[in-house]
């Protein structure tokens, strides 16, 4: 029988036309460094049509509504802000395809991620235009517009040969609406990704706009982010990186105001944004956790507005989420994903009717698999095992929202065989476990793991348990070559300032919490731990450190 219901496509253009309008009088803010430039959806929506229009007549951008046709790729180069807000919304609304470059990926790979996803126009940040002149001379020749959002000296771009603009004269007396494609095909591209790439070339990802917009209701619902028009959420995690976790899309589409902090990324600042703002909700890596309450430690702050937190991309001690709740009645909700999940997935929301110590272990598990997100653990045999919370393995999901290839160099879709199953299934790399109730435990990731005579050792429970001691900043642990045992854990640490705790103390504290076997015999206390463009520790560059002898 057919059903009544007629396929009205899933598309980033309703959730603008929808934003700017019903939700027209909620705002985006931006912090300027002494205040905000406040701005409300429905002006947002206005400025996406008159960009709409910019880049489609004075640059001649092309746009497609079906995934066949020649899209134009927009490159952004940008901070948080209500200029990038704008981009995401106007470029896949109107057909084109919104790439977003990582600021902080080494320049190889940003002329890399460039050439292979194919951009036209680089829409920069003018603070950032210093960053940007690295990555000039490897520009490939396709990208023959570079505009520039926001006022300052344009010198940096001289030795570009294609045209440059100005965003704001761009857009000046452009109409303010804009026919959103209505008849959008919901399959086309939308905006694309690049997986930050610690070992190889980043990978593509290509997501459409019915896995946004599908994404946007997930995570705006209960369970997950819980928005609504009376929250005012701050992305914290970058708009360069996996849509910043679509909690963008997700205040346009409930209403709630966002807040967001620019170039501002440091400690000091986002705590002035925090307090003159007033969020009630946050997103960020556990890095930034970790580095605003030591800032909040130092310098009391008024953060009374802050109620939830976010926290994903990589592991949240249950320590750091203790101290959250403790000292500053903030919960953090923890939460895993990937690029190619389009960012979060799981969250840890602990069911109701629990006890304090089981509504602790619940919270401590990176979280329980939504709807959409089908999932299976697969032991090295490659068989299916149980979701018994006991039997570990190689995590792999599919879904509506979960790449099932990358971009390939032609722009057609690959399924290297190491990323994904032959029956389609998405390969996280991740190991763990699956509990009944379908909460999600990570132990390690398969490359990280650290194997010591034939038996596994866990660097994230050595981090957790390391995390737990009141001196400790941060802690990561790395597989290291080792003679007799083939591999052995390194423990990399930074420490509280004046704590004068010695390494002896720290191993003492982790034999108390796991086998003694698996207790590091190296350290190196490090001022902080590397970390990658996304914040999370640099496993990779830990140990390229500590095999050339520098690592301190
Ligand atoms: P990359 O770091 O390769 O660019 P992503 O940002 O997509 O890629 O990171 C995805 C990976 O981050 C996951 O596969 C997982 O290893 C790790 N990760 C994300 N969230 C968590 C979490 N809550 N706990 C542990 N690991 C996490």
């Amino acid at each position: 029988m057919h059903s009544t219901m007629p396929d009205t496509p899933l598309t980033i253009a309703r959730i603008l036309e929808y934003g700017s309008t019903v939700q027209g009088s909620s705002t985006v803010a931006t912090w300027t460094g002494d205040g905000f430039d406040r701005r409300t959806y429905a002006e947002v929506g206005e400025r996406a049509a008159r960009l709409a229009h910019a880049l489609r007549t004075s640059l001649g951008l092309s746009v497609g509504t079906r995934p066949e046709d020649r899209q134009g790729v927009v490159a952004t180069f940008m901070w948080n802000n209500a200029r990038h807000l704008e981009l995401f919304l106007a470029v896949p609304a109107m057909g084109a395809v919104l790439h977003t470059l990582n600021v902080r990926m080494p320049v190889e790979q940003l002329a890399y991620t460039v050439r292979h996803a194919g951009d036209e126009v680089i829409v920069v940040d003018s603070g950032l235009l210093g960053e940007f002149a690295a990555l000039l001379p490897r520009l490939p020749a396709a990208v023959r517009h570079i505009v520039v959002a926001g006022p300052g000296d344009r010198t940096p771009l001289s030795g570009f040969a294609g045209e440059v603009h100005d965003y704001e004269q761009l857009i000046a007396g452009m109409p303010s609406d804009y026919p959103w494609e209505e008849d959008l095909d919901e399959r086309t591209a939308a905006t694309m990704c690049y997986t930050s790439g610690t070992t190889g070339n980043p990978k593509g990802v290509v997501y459409s706009h019915r896995s946004i917009h599908l994404h946007c209701l997930q995570v705006a619902a209960p369970n997950r982010y819980d928005l609504t028009n009376r929250e005012t959420v701050f992305p914290i995690a970058p708009m360069y990186h996996v849509n910043a976790w679509t909690v963008p899309h997700a205040a346009f589409a409930t209403g709630a105001d966002l807040l967001l902090a620019d170039r501002h990324t440091g400690p000091g600042p986002l705590s002035r944004v925090i307090e003159a703002g007033r969020p009630t909700f946050a997103s960020a890596v556990p890095t930034v956790w970790t580095m605003l309450s030591q800032e909040w430690d130092a310098r009391p702050r008024d953060i009374s507005s802050l109620r939830r937190g976010l926290v994903g991309g990589s592991a949240c001690p249950p320590a750091l989420m203790a101290a959250y709740r403790d000292r500053y009645s903030v919960e953090l909700l923890h939460a895993w994903g990937m690029t190619e999940t389009s960012s979060l997935a799981t969250t840890a929301l602990p069911p109701r009717g629990v006890d304090a110590e089981r509504e602790r272990a619940y919270r401590a598990t990176q979280g329980q698999f939504p709807l959409s997100v089908r999932f299976r653990i697969v032991d090295e045999q490659g068989v299916v095992v149980p979701n018994d919370d006991v039997a570990t393995g190689e995590l792999q999901v599919r879904g509506p929202c979960v790449t099932a290839a990358y971009r390939g160099a032609d722009g057609v879709p690959e399924r290297p065989a190491e990323g994904f199953t032959p029956d389609g299934w998405l390969r996280t790399g991740d190991v763990g476990r699956v509990s009944p109730d379908g909460y999600l435990t990570l132990t390690d990731r398969a490359k990280d793991v650290i194997k010591s005579g034939g038996e596994f050792i866990s660097g994230v429970a050595l981090e957790t348990a390391l995390a737990e001691h009141p001196a400790v900043v941060e802690a990561a642990v790395v597989a290291v070559p080792d003679d007799r045992w083939g591999e052995r854990p390194l423990a990399a640490v930074s420490l509280r300032a004046g704590s004068g705790v010695a390494l002896a103390d720290l191993r003492d504290f982790l034999s108390r919490h796991v086998a003694s076997w698996m207790v590091p015999e190296r350290w190196a206390v490090v001022a902080s731990v590397p970390k990658t463009s996304v914040g999370k520790y640099d496993k990779r560059d830990i140990q390229d450190r500590y095999a050339q002898g520098r690592l301190d």
